[in-house]
């Protein structure tokens, strides 16, 4: 489905593309077999970390093993080192990846966070690539040698971690994270992507806990929030590029979420997207629409790609929608974990490169 067809005026989130284009009954069925085959097959999968190699872009992991990833990758790569960003209400760590090649902490950053919500799997799957391309290639590729001695890149493979363990257990298709906002209601959930305290309360949120935007009660009111705030503030004076990864929709996007009209930097944040969406379609054909946010997918006022740009000043803050445009929408088959990595870690490559440095 092609973006027009999942940008209302009304709404709303990816999770509204299956509903808004699947109005007729025979639709609703072949997507709802097609659904539970899915969700059977990927429950099936055998998970085995594996030492030997480390990664494993075969399959996707629960939120267990790629914490024991990133322990074991920072015991074995002396270009890791990982930090903890924030705990979950639940209790879960929201790890951090920091891959610097030297430098001592003056280098330029590439931020780039993923599975802020919890039903994108191909997002962590992502991060993980992009995590092993970093730490395999150094040293072997010049390209990305001379990358990685010029930027330190600090990468959260799993925002949402309660939610995106829920969808391991529970929900495969839950968004939101897991906080209980009133005992009595039914309603669980706050979408960390509404609560990032920039226009807060803006177009495309709720304040309705039942719904998949809410928004949470105030600005910064969740840990997944939080825990991006804080990370990124860590790093806020080096801090030149932010990446959020979502799916799906196959959109490289700049801000603003929170209104249709175009920031200062419009110019400049659509010359870098469109070299990475032309690097990234290189790769393997993927056609990715550029543009600003709230007008290629819709209003998402609260969301983290704006308060990055609008609060620190980053110009280059984005969203990526990854694969596909509905065809398995949020359960993308396991096979297509290496290209998209692949073409998304290219993209994002030459996205950085095009980035002017003093
Ligand atoms: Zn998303």
């Amino acid at each position: 489905m092609g973006s027009e067809d999942i940008a209302p005026t009304s709404v709303m989130d990816a999770w509204t593309h299956a509903a808004l284009t699947q109005t007729r009954t025979d639709r609703r069925i072949t997507y709802c077999l097609l659904h539970h085959r899915l969700v059977d097959e990927q429950r099936n999968i055998i998970r085995q970390p594996s030492s030997t190699p480390l990664f494993d872009h075969t399959n996707y992991h629960d939120l267990q093993y790629i914490l024991s990833l990133l322990d074991q990758l920072e015991a074995d790569s002396d270009l890791v080192s990982t930090y903890t960003a924030g705990t979950t209400l639940e209790g879960r760590d929201i790890r951090v990846v920091q891959v610097s090649s030297g430098g001592g902490g003056t280098r330029p950053v590439v931020w780039i966070d993923c599975g802020i919500h919890a039903r994108e799997w191909i997002s962590p799957a992502t991060c993980q690539w992009i995590l092993d391309q970093l730490t395999s290639g150094y040293g072997a590729d010049p390209d990305l040698s001379a990358l990685l001695d010029t930027y330190d890149f600090h990468i959260l493979p799993v925002v949402n971690a309660d939610g995106y363990s829920f969808t391991w257990t529970q929900d495969r298709l839950w968004r939101k994270n897991r906080h209980p906002y009133n005992e009595s209601e039914e309603c669980v959930g706050v979408d960390p992507n509404r609560n990032f305290d920039y226009h807060f309360g803006g177009l495309g949120s709720s304040d309705r806990h039942c719904l998949p935007i809410y928004r949470g009660e105030y600005g910064f009111s969740e840990e997944e929030s939080q825990a991006i705030r804080d990370g990124v503030m860590g790093v806020s004076d080096r801090l030149k590029a932010y990446f959020a990864l979502h799916s799906y929709a196959q959109m490289w996007m700049s801000p603003w979420g929170y209104t249709f009209e175009k920031p200062p930097h419009y110019e400049e944040q659509l010359r870098v997207a469109e070299i990475g969406a032309a690097a990234l379609k290189a790769v393997h054909g993927t056609n990715y629409t550029v543009g600003n946010l709230a007008a290629t997918i819709y209003p998402s006022a609260g969301m983290s790609a704006d308060w990055v740009y609008g609060e620190l000043g980053v110009i280059y803050s984005y969203v990526l929608e990854l694969r596909d445009h509905g065809t398995y929408g949020f359960l993308l088959p396991p096979e297509y974990i290496v290209p998209v990595g692949e073409e998304t870690w290219e993209g994002i490559q030459a996205a950085i490169t095009a980035i002017p440095l003093p």
